[in-house]
């Protein structure tokens, strides 16, 4: 076959079957999907499976010709390559099947990467192949770039330990182009994601690295990471591919400098520009899932809303900077209360939501008190200004005996909260359902 194009549910072998077969004969064949992305657990499954691109039902019949056609063309290039490999006359000159497989699998790893802009999975696809391809024991991407510090790892086979990892950077620490603070490392707050590899019931020694190359991903002049492989004793590095590694960086960093410019415009969408906060939007979406989880699990969370009062006289007696000051200041306090599993998002305005999970009324009431304590007690210090503020709290809960609506308990937390207000301020009311 040069172009198989199936409908496939995970939990129908059929599909499976007759993918495995085909790949069986050749691993660059062209796979198109019916059944979209969606049915997957991850782009990276739907790779493994030798997938190459997919279609959403219904089939729109000009997307459809488009995909077949560039099955097409992405086959005949690849048979090209076939065909130049097993042409008598270059069979002589050295290394010209390996270097024109290179050329071949540049071309597979892109559209492998045109699956998916999720950074975890499009990092996964790319540690996974260039294992494969370097024949590395594990390899590491290292990411400085926008407000993102994150590592993530993958063997070749087996697994890592995590502990273990961390001081052969730190003990390694020239492979890493000095993209993070030695301090950073130590103290976590470089995220870190160690993958799998293929079999990992084994766990590998880091101490039988002997080597490692690296190379700095650098786009318009900015370097936004690096990428290292490391080889054991065992089975040492081949220096004919250090030009197949710089090829291949070159290619991977755009792609993923897309990804990370993808995740912070979806970021942005659902913050709040002045507070960093989630946005109403964002707050909507949240309240939305818990609350369908409460149907599922038993469980229980309270909603809080919270809102300044007399922000209109910190406005006209300061100016609008300072009130947006207080706005910030307030966003401070409240994250370093709660805990950090609970959601704080701005409402609108000068009002607040939060969602404290996994608390009863009881235990939702207590951490608001503590918050109009937190706020009314030290002013806040802008300039020459000391700005003294206070906030009004209504609570509600919510849990999985009651049916539940989302505007529902907006409501009632609003109610608790105008209760609030007209009790006399700086004060929790709280309804229970
Ligand atoms: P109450 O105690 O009854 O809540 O009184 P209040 O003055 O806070 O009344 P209200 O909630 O009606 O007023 C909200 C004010 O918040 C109106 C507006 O001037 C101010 N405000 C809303 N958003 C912003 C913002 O982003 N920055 C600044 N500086 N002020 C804002
Ligand atoms: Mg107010
Ligand atoms: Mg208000």
């Amino acid at each position: 076959y040069d172009i198989v194009v199936t409908d496939l549910k995970f939990n129908d072998g059929y599909g499976i079957d007759i993918l495995k077969r085909a790949k069986e004969k050749d691993k660059y064949i062209e796979v198109i999907i019916i059944t979209g992305y969606g049915s997957f657990e991850s782009a990276a499954d739907a790779i493994n499976l030798g997938v190459t691109s997919y279609l959403n039902k219904p089939l729109k019949i000009d997307e459809f010709s488009m995909q077949v056609e560039r099955a097409i063309g992405s086959r005949i290039f690849h048979l090209r390559s076939v065909s130049i490999i097993n042409h008598s006359d270059y069979k002589t000159i050295p290394n010209v099947q390996e270097h024109i497989l290179d050329i071949t699998s540049l071309n597979h790893i892109t559209s492998k990467l045109m699956f998916s802009l999720d950074v975890p999975e499009a990092i996964q696809i790319i540690l996974e192949d260039i294992n494969e391809k370097l024949n590395s024991m594990y390899a590491i991407i290292g990411i400085n770039y926008l407000n993102f510090h994150e590592l993530f790892i993958m063997p070749k086979y087996g697994t890592l330990k995590e502990s273990d990892i961390i001081q052969s950077i730190l003990d390694n620490w020239h492979y890493s182009f000095n993209i993070f603070k030695k301090n950073d490392i130590i103290k976590e707050k470089v995220y870190t994601k160690i993958y799998r590899g293929k079999k990992h019931d084994e766990c590998i020694k880091i101490s039988t690295v002997k080597d490692c190359i690296c190379l700095p991903m650098s786009i318009l002049g900015e370097t936004i990471g690096f990428i290292a492989l490391f080889y054991s004793e065992k089975n040492p590095i081949n220096e004919d591919r250090y030009q197949f590694f710089y090829v291949y960086t070159t290619l991977i960093t755009s792609a993923i400098q897309h990804c990370y410019l993808d995740l912070l415009a979806k970021q942005q969408a659902k913050t709040d520009g002045l507070t960093g906060v989630a946005n109403h939007r964002m707050f909507h979406e949240i309240l939305e899932r818990e609350l369908a989880r409460l149907k599922r699990i038993n469980r229980q969370f309270c909603l809080a809303m919270i809102d300044i009062d007399d922000f209109k006289k910190v406005n006209d007696n300061y100016g609008h900077l300072v009130g947006d000051a207080v706005l910030i200041d307030l966003t401070k306090r409240i994250s370093n209360t709660i805990r950090s599993g609970d959601v704080l998002a701005r409402y609108g305005g000068e009002e607040f939501a939060l969602i404290l999970f996994d608390t009863d009324l009881g235990g939702a009431e207590i951490l608001s008190n503590r918050l109009c304590q937190v706020i009314s007690k030290t002013p806040l210090t802008y300039s020459e200004y000391e700005i003294l503020y206070t906030v009004s709290i209504g609570l509600v809960d919510c849990n999985s005996t009651i049916a539940l609506e989302k505007d529902i308990i907006i409501g009632k937390a609003d109610k608790a909260l105008y209760k609030a207000k007209s009790n006399g301020k700086n004060r929790v009311e709280s309804i229970k359902h």
